[in-house]
């Protein structure tokens, strides 16, 4: 159902995952809204500790739950710990909302992303695509748990009638990424490490497999723009995609990269590393159907981001 509203003004949020790269967004996001946010601090908070999160739902009663924490990492991370990403996830996203279901929260937002898809899926990919194949390998057990997240939605919506909904994210990237090179996705990694050539000198640009993959990429403050629009103006059990349409192949982004920060754009390949899903460009359509378009090119965004990264430095 499109064009249901849920005011925000005068309700309790709880941005769960607030200090990652996507909630500390939604709390930029909401603060020209005028609602109560809620967050708490990881060491308040365990997650992964199902009585201690159905106890904090039941005393902050928040109306609306916008589930953005979760286990996330780079094709090389989610290739490494599978059972770290399978059960963290898991764990998290049964808790939040279970205790949304026990504590009666009127709307509850779950974050997966798109590589909840089948590593084949025609392009660009629909929501319906969902289930129609098999997982790239690099990141299934990650995507298996966020799979389980939507339905485990769909369930309580079914059941209950809990309007509780799902979003898809694509490759996102933004302030407070992750830039440890063993657990980053590729545009905080090729940030730092363009950096690092420029601040010492180097000859080259280390890039991880071919450089032939394409990816589609948005900045994270368009992210949380969007999931505050769909917070307030979609309540039905669909996930619905939230993509940029812009896409690029891997060596593009690195000589994109290169160009940003001010270095030659000599690229170095490392095949002994993953290359992942050929492509995944997400169809959008449904969302831009609704009225929200995302407003940073990746040119723009890229730029902001570095300037982020080096006054962080
Ligand atoms: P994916 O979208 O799940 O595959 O996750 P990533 O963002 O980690 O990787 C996207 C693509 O970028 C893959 O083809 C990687 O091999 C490639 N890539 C190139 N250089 C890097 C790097 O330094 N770090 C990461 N994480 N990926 C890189």
């Amino acid at each position: 159902m499109i064009g249901q509203t849920f005011e925000l003004q005068g309700k309790k949020i709880w941005v769960c995952g607030d200090r990652g790269m996507v909630g500390s967004a939604l709390v930029r996001r909401l603060a020209t809204e005028r609602c109560e946010i809620i967050t708490a601090p990881r060491s308040a908070l365990d997650l992964l500790d199902a009585e201690a999160v159905d106890k904090f739902v039941q005393k902050a009663s928040p109306d609306l739950i916008l589930l953005a924490a979760a286990k996330v990492g780079g094709i090389l991370a989610n290739n490494s710990f599978p059972a770290d990403f399978f059960q963290q996830n898991l764990d998290i996203q049964n808790n939040v909302i279970k205790s949304a279901f026990k504590n009666k929260v009127s709307k509850l937002v779950f974050l997966g992303s798109s590589c909840i898809y089948p590593k084949l899926a025609p392009q660009p990919i629909r929501e319906d695509a969902l289930l129609t194949g098999p997982l790239e390998p690099t990141n299934e057990w990650y995507a298996i748990a966020k799979i389980a997240g939507i339905r485990q939605c769909e369930a309580y919506r079914r059941q209950f009638k809990c309007d509780f909904i799902s979003c898809m994210p694509t490759n996102l990237y933004g302030p407070n990424d992750n830039f440890d090179l063993e657990t980053s996705h590729v545009l905080a990694a090729l940030i730092a490490k363009a950096h690092k050539v420029k601040s010492q000198r180097l000859d080259s640009l280390e890039v991880w497999g071919t450089g032939t993959p394409l990816r589609e990429f948005m900045h994270v403050d368009d992210c949380a723009d969007a999931i505050v629009f769909l917070a307030k103006n979609y309540s039905d059990a669909l996930h619905i995609n939230v993509g940029s349409g812009e896409e690029v192949s891997i060596a593009d982004l690195a000589r994109l990269v290169c160009e940003v920060v001010g270095i030659s754009d000599r690229l170095r390949f490392d095949s002994s590393k993953p290359d992942g899903s050929p492509r995944k460009l997400m169809d959008s359509t449904r969302l831009s159907s609704m009225g929200w378009s995302p407003r940073i090119s990746l040119n723009d965004g890229l730029r902001a981001f570095y300037d982020w990264y080096a006054s962080c430095r």
